[in-house]
């Protein structure tokens, strides 16, 4: 067997409950598929609402355990989970290449990037810190933070990996025990990282992954009295509906929702270093990150010289099997994601749009039987085109002129979502002016990135509400109580 079939061999089929990898109550399973040749690589199990139970009893017999061990215990866990995600990088990068299709350079990275968040709530553990507060004589007033209980985390496909990551290790960090439900596209991402936190071992029942029937599956987890919080990353409209199904068992919800970036290039920017920054940020993942820049606003003066190199600049991505040397970008995850993509170009184009580069589905010899697009740029974007308002999640790059700061910051403000933004400029005054003026949770000012451990994820408006990474990520698993000790009696 080759060294690929190995690694999809080794990952865990089944679903992770109470410590035990056990088949669907209905004995169901799905199949999973490579974006990139269109085969099914292997089946997986099917799970409904009654393992979705079963997972949620686990889970709630095992917390007190999970909290009870010092914090000491709980770090050293945590580390060493972290330290067979990294020695294992490339059997799980591997994995995911193959049943997701992002390069495999870049879901190395993502491997990594997931370890390093682990090892790094492991150490903020010890930072749970509480407080005291000026009370009358002979009080103490006390606020101290404690977990919550059982955690549910919905997770997409796209960060297979990372998506999991940094919600485990902060709730784990809290003290809660989870019950995770992966998307059925990239199953392997998670049975495989189950299995790691069982060999660093963690007390059965503290980790639990339930997936299949996701309406049956979100039901059970949301009106559930046992779990105490919802964190879900993935679109604003399944974001929206759990929030309301969660709305009767009045727990905690994060959401990390969809996003419509602007991505603003003023005219003193140097062109070259943001093409490239540009380019390397909207070809991550081929597009599918609710980070991605997503709307790029062109002041006049530089619009020609702009337009022209992010063209030649596109046009050198390569793209094809994310497992082949030297590939960019890889297929989309599924062959309706191609239907939308296809319909906002044609939707813009038939509004005046000018195709400048890619705009077709690639199908021609080795992307015959997979997901593949072409990169694409579309130039004279207006406010009328539906790509200028829906989330675009591909590789589609469209150009809008804008005139000066005011009207730039209107029309990125534009937008429901609310959750990256980025513009690049020179100038102080107007760093300061256009990063108060951008309604989102996250600003790169001369810079593409906006994800780090250490720093606060998350949205505003419909890109939705709690933060993952950075110390406020952990303060949304946590309960504060305050304790008024009066020992004056
Ligand atoms: P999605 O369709 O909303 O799915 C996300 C997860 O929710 C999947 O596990 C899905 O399972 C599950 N789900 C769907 N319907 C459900 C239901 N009724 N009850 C319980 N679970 C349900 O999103 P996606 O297409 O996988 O991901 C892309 C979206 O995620 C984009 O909008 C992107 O912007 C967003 N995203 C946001 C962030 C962020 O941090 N803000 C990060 C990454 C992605 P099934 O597939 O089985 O339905």
């Amino acid at each position: 067997m080759s060294e690929i079939g190995l690694y999809v061999e080794n990952a865990p089929k089944q679903l992770f409950i109470g410590g035990k990898w056990l088949d669907a109550d209905s004995g169901e399973v799905d199949d999973v598929v490579n974006p990139a040749t269109g085969k099914v690589i292997t089946q997986v199990a099917r799970g409904g609402a009654i393992d979705a139970e079963k997972a949620i009893e686990a889970a709630q017999a095992a917390f007190p355990v999970w909290a009870a061990l010092p914090v000491d215990e709980r770090a050293k866990i945590l580390r060493k989970a972290a330290d067979l995600i990294t020695e294992k990088a490339d059997e799980l990068a591997t994995i995911m290449t193959v049943e997701q299709g992002k390069p495999l350079a870049q879901a190395k990275g993502e491997v990594l990037g997931g370890a390093e968040s682990v090892r790094w709530h492991a150490e903020e553990i010890r930072r749970i810190y509480g407080e005291t507060i000026p009370g009358p004589n002979g009080h103490l007033f006390l606020v101290q933070k404690e977990p919550l209980g059982v955690v549910a985390a919905i997770t997409p496909w796209n960060f297979p990996s990372s998506m999991i990551t940094r919600k485990i290790s902060p709730a784990l960090a809290g003290g809660n025990a989870i019950v995770l439900k992966p998307s059925p596209e990239t199953p392997l991402s998670a049975t495989a990282l189950m299995k790691i936190f069982q060999e660093a071992g963690i007390p059965d029942g503290t980790v639990n992954l339930v997936m299949g029937d996701a309406p049956a599956i979100g039901k059970v987890l949301t009106s559930s009295n046992l779990v105490r919080k919802i964190t879900f990353t993935g679109s604003t409209a399944v974001g929206k509906m759990l929030f309301g199904q969660s709305a009767e068992t009045l727990k905690k919800v994060s959401l990390e929702l969809g996003g419509h970036a602007p991505f603003i290039v003023f005219d003193d920017a140097p062109v070259d270093k943001v093409v490239g920054d540009l380019v390397s940020s909207k070809f991550r993942n081929n597009g599918q990150v609710c980070t991605s820049p997503n709307r790029i606003f062109v002041q006049e003066a530089i619009l020609d010289e702009f337009t022209e190199k992010l063209i030649a600049a596109v046009k050198k991505v390569k793209v094809g099997n994310g497992l082949e040397e030297g590939v960019n970008a890889g297929p989309l995850i599924r062959e309706d994601a191609i239907g939308k993509i296809q319909r906002q170009i044609n939707d813009a184009v038939e509004k005046g749009a000018v195709l400048a580069t890619g705009g077709k589905r690639l199908t021609d010899g080795a992307f015959a039987h997979g997901n593949f697009y072409a990169p694409t740029v579309l130039t004279g974007v207006t406010t009328k085109m539906d790509i200028f308002y829906q989330e675009t999640f591909g590789p589609v790059l469209p150009v809008i002129v804008f005139k000066d700061t005011d009207e730039v910051i209107r029309m990125a403000n534009d937008t429901d979502y609310g959750l990256a933004s980025y513009f690049y400029t020179l100038d102080l005054k107007r760093i300061a002016e256009v990063s108060q003026g951008l309604q989102y949770g996250m600003v790169g000012v001369n810079s593409n990135t906006v994800a780090f451990t250490q720093t606060p994820f998350g949205g505003v408006k419909h890109s939705g509400f709690g933060r993952e990474n950075g110390h406020q990520g952990i303060d949304d698993y946590v309960n504060v109580k305050f304790i008024n000790l009066n020992y004056g009696i």
